[in-house]
C-alpha cells in the first residue's frame, strides 16, 4: 500500500508576484464597485470582468509566452485562483478554459488550435465548457454513445450531452466521444477528444433549470457537426486517458473547497468576538479543516508545477474537500440559526446560508460523485 505524501512548496517568486499582483486588481476592482461578490461557488459569468482579468496579466499565467501566457508555475495559478474565491469574483467567463481546457490543448492539441485558442484565453475572452457527461453516461464515461464518423479530414458528430455547465456562454467545449468500437475486454479504448467551435453549425444547446430556479447547466445536441481533424485533442483513440489527465486539473484546485468561503467570512462576523463554548469549538475544527485544505491544493499545485499528474491526490483533494462544503453550512445552522431569506441582500448570512443550502447538493456530484472519487483513492491504496 502506497501512501500519499502531500509535500508543501515554499511559494516560488512567480507565485508571490501573482499574489501581490491579484490582491491589487481585486482591490481596485472592489474600490470601483466593478463587481458584486458572489454568494458561493466560483459561477458567476461576467465576460467583462474576465476581459479585465485578462488585461491585468491574471488569466492562464501558466501558458507561455508565445501563446499568450507568462510561463509562470501553476503555484502562481493556484494563488490567483484562492483569491478569486475568496474575494467572491465572478470568474466563470474564463475559468473552465484557464482551468482544464487550455491546459489540455496546451499539452494535447494541434498547434493550430494552440494558435487559434490559447492567446485568446489568455486574454480572459474565451469560455469553455466540459462536454463529458451524457444521459446514461455521467460516472461511467466509458459509455458515451456520442459518435464521431471520419469524412476526409474532418469528423461527423451525432449525440448528446448533458449537464454541461456555461455551454449557452462557449464559444467552445471539448467533447469526448466515441470514434470506434470498445474492446469487449477494454471499454476504455476507442475515445477521442476533439474542440467544438460553438459558433459552427449543427450544435444547439437547450436550457436546464437547477433546483434554484437558476440556468446554468444544460443540454448539447450534436446534429452532423463537422469538425476538422487538427480540432482532435490528443491521439485517435486515446479519450480515456486525455478525460482522466483532464480532471486531474478540474479536481485539485481551490475550487473544490472555497465554494462556501463567504459563508464562513459571515459566519464568523455573526457569532462575534464573544463565542460561546460550543461555537468556538466547531469554528475552531471550520478553520483549521480550511487550513489543511490549503495546504494541500498548496501541495498539488506544486505537484503540477513539477510536471506530474496527480489524479488520485486531486480525487483525495475533491472528496474531503467536498466533504467540507457540505458541512459548513450545517454547522451554520447548528451553531448560529436564522430565518432563511434568501433575496435578502440587506441580512447578509442569512441570505448566504440560504443560498449555499439550495446549492450545496450540487458540490459532491459536478466534478464526479463522491463514490466515484472514493473509488479511484482505494484503487491507488491497493483496497479494490
Ligand atoms: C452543478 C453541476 C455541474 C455539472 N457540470 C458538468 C459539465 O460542465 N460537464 C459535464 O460533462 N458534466 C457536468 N456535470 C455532471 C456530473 O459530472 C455528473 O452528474 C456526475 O459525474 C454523476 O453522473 P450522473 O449524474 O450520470 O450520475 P450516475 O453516474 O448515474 O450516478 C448516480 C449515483 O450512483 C453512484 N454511482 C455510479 N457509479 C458508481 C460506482 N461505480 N460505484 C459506486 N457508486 C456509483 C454515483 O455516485 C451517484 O450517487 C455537472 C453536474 C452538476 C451537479
Amino acid at each position: 500500500m502506497e501512501a500519499f505524501q502531500f509535500d508543501v512548496p515554499a511559494l516560488p517568486a512567480d507565485a508571490l508576484e501573482a499574489e501581490r499582483r491579484v490582491r491589487e486588481f481585486l482591490a481596485r476592482e472592489r474600490a470601483a464597485g466593478t463587481y458584486q461578490p458572489h454568494l458561493s461557488s466560483w459561477n458567476t459569468h461576467d465576460a467583462e470582468f474576465s476581459r479585465r482579468a485578462g488585461r491585468a496579466g491574471l488569466v492562464a499565467v501558466g501558458f507561455p509566452k508565445e501563446y499568450g501566457g507568462q510561463g509562470w508555475s501553476m503555484l502562481a495559478r493556484y494563488v490567483i485562483a484562492r483569491e478569486m474565491l475568496a474575494n467572491g469574483a465572478p470568474c466563470f467567463a474564463h475559468w473552465i478554459a484557464e482551468r482544464q481546457s487550455g491546459p489540455q490543448i496546451l499539452r494535447h492539441g494541434s498547434e493550430r488550435a494552440r494558435k487559434l485558442i490559447l492567446p485568446k484565453i489568455c486574454a480572459g475572452e474565451c469560455t469553455f465548457g466540459i462536454g463529458m457527461s451524457e444521459p446514461d453516461s455521467g460516472s461511467d464515461l466509458a459509455a458515451v454513445r456520442t459518435r464521431a464518423v471520419r469524412q476526409g479530414d474532418d469528423w461527423v458528430i451525432n449525440g448528446s450531452k448533458i449537464w454541461t455547465s456555461n455551454a449557452h456562454n462557449a464559444h467552445y467545449l471539448i467533447a469526448l466521444v466515441r470514434t470506434s468500437e470498445a474492446d469487449g475486454k477494454n471499454r476504455h479504448v476507442g475515445l477521442t477528444q476533439f474542440v467544438i467551435d460553438m459558433a459552427k453549425p449543427g450544435v444547439k444547446v437547450r436550457p436546464i433549470y437547477n433546483l434554484a430556479g437558476g440556468h446554468e447547466f444544460n443540454e448539447v445536441h450534436f446534429n452532423d457537426y463537422v469538425v476538422p481533424d487538427d480540432m482532435r485533442v490528443g491521439e485517435l483513440g486515446a479519450g480515456w486517458d486525455m478525460v482522466t489527465g483532464e480532471l486531474a486539473f478540474e479536481r485539485s484546485g481551490p475550487d473544490r473547497f472555497l465554494s462556501d468561503y463567504r459563508l464562513m467570512v459571515e459566519l464568523i462576523d455573526r457569532v462575534g468576538t464573544k463565542p460561546d463554548a460550543y461555537q468556538a469549538v466547531e469554528i475552531g475544527r471550520l478553520v483549521s479543516h480550511l487550513s489543511a485544505l490549503t495546504r494541500m491544493g498548496t501541495s498539488i499545485a506544486g505537484m503540477l508545477t513539477a510536471g506530474k499528474s496527480p489524479q488520485v491526490e486531486a480525487a483525495l483533494l475533491k472528496d474531503v474537500g467536498n466533504v467540507f462544503e457540505r458541512e459548513l453550512p450545517e454547522v451554520a445552522r447548528r451553531i448560529a440559526p436564522v430565518q432563511p431569506a434568501p433575496d435578502d441582500a440587506g441580512a447578509r448570512y442569512s441570505e448566504t446560508l440560504s443560498h449555499i443550502v439550495q446549492h450545496a447538493p450540487s458540490y459532491t456530484l459536478r466534478g464526479g460523485t463522491r463514490e466515484i472519487l472514493r473509488g479511484v483513492i482505494a484503487r491507488a491504496l491497493g483496497l479494490r
